[in-house]
């Protein structure tokens, strides 16, 4: 017999880390674009950019902009956060920045080993 958990509760992520890793994460593997061009960075940020166009720049150039670079440090904890990078305005980065709950260079490695994916 067909045993069906449609609507079987998620169980909750143990820990806040486990959710900022997997929406932030998308600034190194899957930077996302406005339906401008206007550089988003990842899926939650939808009122801020990052100043620049992916349609006239190209990608490559939009993920190694000053700001865009300063904002992954920034969620790595290696500098403090600037009003310019739309980060600076999320909830999750202030989150981060209240429990010091960083990305750790670990985790950054495992998705810049992963090529296809990571800028
Ligand atoms: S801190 Fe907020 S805006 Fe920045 S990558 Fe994480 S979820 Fe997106």
């Amino acid at each position: 017999m067909l045993k069906f958990n449609w609507f079987k509760k998620r169980e909750k992520p143990k820990t806040w880390t486990y959710e900022h890793h997997n929406v932030c994460k998308e600034l190194w593997s899957k930077p996302q674009v406005n339906w401008d061009g206007m550089l988003l960075g990842c899926c939650v940020n939808a009122n801020k950019n990052f100043g620049i166009n992916v349609f006239e720049t190209g990608l490559e150039r939009a993920v190694s902009s000053d700001l865009y670079v300063y904002t992954k440090k920034m969620l790595q904890g290696k500098v403090p956060g600037i009003e310019a990078s739309p980060c600076f305005h999320c909830y999750l980065y202030q989150q981060m920045v209240k429990n010091n709950d960083y990305f750790t260079e670990e985790e950054i490695q495992e998705l810049l080993d992963n090529k296809n994916k990571c800028f």
